[in-house]
This record gives structure tokens, sequence and C-alpha cells, in this order.
């Protein structure tokens, strides 16, 4: 697995790439705007194409862009769902621009008590915004969610079934597993019975491999539900659930990014050699 993180572009994206290097990034992810506004201006083409020939000037790729938090495919307001979808078409359209292999988003939160509907829904919007963004080469990349509250997309069920119901953007779409939201969400990832289930029951209900995880350890205990990413190896899931997972030969050649709480550059640093020494551990035994 190449290791890796959420980068910050406020020094501009040919910068964060230089930064993502110095940490020890074998891999990165990247906001394509802000993630908390709509709208944002179009991208410079000439900050997309330093950012692309840094990133492979450096090998520090693959790429994936994270979408705004704004973003809610599950919304049964029209305005809203049509809002999410034709800013996931845009966030496409950067994704394609910074050369990324994959944009990540969340599916959005809903109505447990129609999860049908729901599921429906999303899958309508992800086909909107594939046809309207256009584009040849990121794919739309589902993260499961921690499942708190009324959130969709609390692991490879709800994946599977958004998964099957696409029309023009099948085969267009895969999943990111969050390993701080599945453990939230009840997959007790620090057992390595449990990576193998929950790799497992990926692979059945998508009926396709993970693309990208992101490796976070969680704060709380498993199954409470509580989206508290914490430093890899201080958390619930602990050093030998990230050493299960790199056990895990299914996932063998997929990147895994962290997202961590913190101050630069420290958390990234720390974050990505305690990864890398039990990368080197499982290879190792
Ligand atoms: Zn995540
Ligand atoms: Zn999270």
């Amino acid at each position: 697995m190449r290791i890796g993180a959420h980068v910050g572009v406020a020094g501009g994206y040919a910068a964060a790439v230089d930064y993502a290097v110095s940490v020890g990034c074998e891999c990165l992810q990247v906001f394509a705007k802000s993630p908390r506004q709509w709208n944002a201006k179009p991208f410079d083409p000439d900050a997309a194409r330093a950012f692309r020939d840094r990133v492979a000037e450096l090998d520090a790729g693959p790429v994936f862009v994270h979408t705004s938090y704004l973003i809610n495919l599950g919304s049964s307001d029209d305005d809203l769902w049509r809002k999410s979808y034709e800013a996931l078409a845009d966030e496409l359209r950067r994704g394609e621009l910074l050369g990324a292999r994959g944009v990540i988003t969340h599916t959005g939160t809903a109505y447990k008590e129609n999860p049908a509907y729901t599921a429906q829904r999303i899958a309508g919007g992800v086909d909107r915004a594939w046809e309207l963004a256009d584009v040849s080469r990121p794919r739309i990349l589902l993260e499961n969610t921690a499942g708190a509250g009324t959130t969709f997309g609390d692991g490879p069920q709800e994946l599977g079934t958004i998964l099957a119901l696409l029309g023009e953007s099948a085969g267009c779409v895969g999943v990111c597993l969050d390993t701080c939201h599945a453990h939230a969400a009840g997959w007790d990832l620090s057992r390595a019975d449990v990576w193998n289930e929950l790799v497992t029951a990926f692979e059945w209900c998508c009926g396709m491999p993970i693309e990208a995880v992101h490796a976070n350890d969680c704060m709380f205990a498993a199954g409470l539900h509580k989206d508290r990413h914490a430093w890899v190896g201080d958390g619930t899931i602990g050093y030998p659930g990230f050493a299960a997972m790199f056990a895990e030969e299914r996932l063998r050649g997929v990147p895994a990014i962290i997202e961590m709480p913190g101050d630069v550059p420290r958390k990234d640093v720390e974050n990505i050699t305690r990864l890398k020494r039990l990368r080197d551990g499982a290879a190792g035994s």
C-alpha cells in the first residue's frame, strides 16, 4: 500500500505536492475547492498543470480529490439534490484537471425510514453528475460513513445497494473505505478477523475491490457511531488493527491516506512514519 495524507492547498497546489513529499507521502488527497462553500471560481489551468507536473516529477501520485462536505446526494429536497449533483460534477471536472485517479465523496444524509428511496436518490444523483461532468479519467469513489444520525452509506451493504442502482455511471464508480468510519459503524477493526470479514463484505456487496483507504484511527469505541479521527495507534483500532490492514492481501495495491487532526507537519510526519513502520513489519513477517 502506498501511504499518503490529505494535504492543504492554502500555499498553492504545486506547493502542496512539495509539502506532501517532504512529510513522506507516496500518494495524496486534496480539496479541489473550499469544502464548505457551494461556489468557487474556475480552476486556473496553469495551476493545475503545475500540480500535475510536480506529481509526475516527484512520483507523488496517485492523487485523490475529496469533495465538499455540503454535497448531499440523498436529499429529498429537489433544489439541494440538484445543487449536490452539479457540485459533484464540478468536483469531477476539477479532479480531471488535477489528474486525479478518484474523486471521493460521502453519499449524504437522508431517511433511514426509507433506505430504498435514499439509495435510489443517491444513485440518480451520481448518474447525473457523471453525465454532466463528461470527464474521462477520475472515478467517483463512494466513502463509507460512521452511520451517525441519518447519514447513509455506513458500510458495504448500503454502498452496494447504491452501486447496484447506477445507470449511466455504472463501471465508473467505486468505493473508498474509511477505517475510522467503519470502526465507528460497528466493524471492530482492532481485530484481524473483522478486517477479513469487512473486506469480504465489500467484495460481496459491492462486487468490486476497494480502491482507496482512509487510514484513520478512531477516538471512540467501535459501534458508537462517533466520527472522531485519532492518530494511528492512539485510538481504538490501534497498532494491531493497522498491522492487520497491511497483512490483508486484498488491500496490498490500495493507496492509504490519513486525514488527521493536529498541527502540520508533525501530524503527517508522525502518522506516516507509524504506518510505514507497520507496513515494513507486515512485509518482514
Ligand atoms: Zn475519510
Ligand atoms: Zn471522518
